[in-house]
């Protein structure tokens, strides 16, 4: 393992060094931080799950996983069978929750990478149990209470009877209970007394199980928003996402009597591009495609190999800019598929083979999706297969 981290560690610096033409860097180092300020505001006792699903939010689910456990990560969660296949060809141990709802041909897979899925309704629990006694091969499942998300997850009232169905079945294990929560993000007033509302239901159908005699095993409910604003849904563990890739999905409110000390957590992903020619520009000239700008003065433009099938939304075309050498540049023009612009300017200290940060520190991936009018999951997720990615600092 470590022999491992190190030939990442030098494929990392040997990339940082060779500026590749466009990458992502992902500052590992960053993450454990996040996740131990988790852990430092949650206590020491409770658990952490984390979500690796969708490429671990653009991140690399493998590596986001690798140091997961080895951070003392309780479980991992996927949305796909296959994500979970993919975990487990990697090497991971701990376990996978499978959140979403599979389809039935996957059953025989779940069995095989042993993943832990959320059930919600009796015909998934009847099908997950048929195949477990054709193999005899016992599985963990986790409730799923729907409290007001409206998505997966049986209705609260009839948790109970599900909870009594699950462990009637010799070869499933009831191991965890959970919910999610739709609006725990937010300080709006309602929202609060919505996330309120959800928790008390949840609450009451884990007494309702527990009341039937049966051990709901882990409880949880808190997203990322949730760890930052509701302590009263952090249960026996917690499932924090975007939090932990180093966005704050919600600010605490510094007039209430809030006791904690504000969460401190830091981007992990940057994406940064090199300037692969720089072009004069007449006054007059207009630039990409649509001739949505037109120089009003002689300038240098900066071609950047990074379009929106790279991730970089085309939407912000005329909205944001890269930073070289310390110093912001407006894009100009439309974002192409492969290739944006950067108006340097007639005087200008970039040259050639420069490298241009695209989001990174100084202007973080949620700035950007601000100005692409979408949240900071959308550009994580979104950088595409063809971007490397370049794992930093183990
Ligand atoms: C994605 C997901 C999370 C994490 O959500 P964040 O907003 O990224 O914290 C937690 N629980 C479930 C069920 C999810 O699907």
């Amino acid at each position: 393992m470590k022999i491992y981290y190190f030939l990442l560690y030098l494929a990392g610096i040997f990339c940082y060094y060779l500026h590749m033409r466009t990458s992502v860097f992902i500052h590992l180092d960053r993450f454990l931080r996040n996740f131990n300020a988790v852990k430092a505001r949650i206590g020491k006792e409770k658990r952490v799950c984390v979500p690796v699903k969708a490429d671990g939010y653009g991140h690399g689910a493998l590596q986001i996983a690798k140091i997961s456990e080895e951070a003392g990560a309780f479980c991992l969660g996927v949305a796909t069978v296959d994500e979970g296949i993919e975990l487990r060809k990697g090497g991971i141990n701990i376990p996978i929750l499978l959140m979403s709802q599979p389809d039935p041909q996957e059953i025989p897979e779940i069995f095989k990478a042993s993943l832990t899925p959320f059930v919600s309704d009796s015909w998934f629990v009847n099908a997950l149990n048929e195949q477990a006694v054709l193999l005899k091969t016992r599985l963990p499942v986790h409730l799923k209470i729907d409290t007001g998300m409206c998505r997966t997850g049986c209705r609260a009232e009839e948790a109970a009877a599900l909870a009594g169905q699950i462990t009637k079945c010799t070869f499933l294990e009831l191991t965890g209970t959970a919910t999610h929560l739709a609006a725990a993000d937010s300080t709006d007033l309602k929202d609060i007394a919505c996330t309120r509302t959800q928790l008390t239901c949840f609450r009451d159908a884990v007494n309702a199980i527990r009341t039937a005699g049966i051990d709901p095993g882990i409880v949880h409910a808190a997203n990322s928003g949730a760890v930052i604003l509701h302590p009263d849904s952090w249960f026996d563990m917690v499932r924090p996402g975007i939090l932990l890739y180093g966005y704050k999905a919600a600010q605490e409110n510094e007039n209430s009597n809030f006791p904690y000390e504000p969460l401190t957590v830091e981007p992990v992903m940057e994406l940064k591009s090199t300037v692969v020619m720089i072009k004069k520009i007449k006054k007059g000239e207009s630039v990409s495609y649509g001739r949505i700008w037109t120089a009003e003065e002689d300038t240098n433009i900066a071609i950047l190999p990074a379009g929106y099938a790279d991730g970089l939304p085309r939407i912000v075309s005329g909205k944001w800019q890269a930073i070289i050498g310390g110093n912001a540049y407006p894009l100009v023009g439309r974002i192409c598929m492969d290739q944006c612009f950067v108006n340097l300017g007639i005087n200008t200290t970039v040259r050639r083979w420069d490298e241009a940060e695209i989001f990174g520190s100084s202007h973080d991936a949620s700035a950007l999706a601000e100005a692409a009018n979408t949240i900071p999951y959308e550009i994580t997720c979104n950088i595409s297969k063809r971007v490397p990615r370049i794992y930093m600092n183990k």
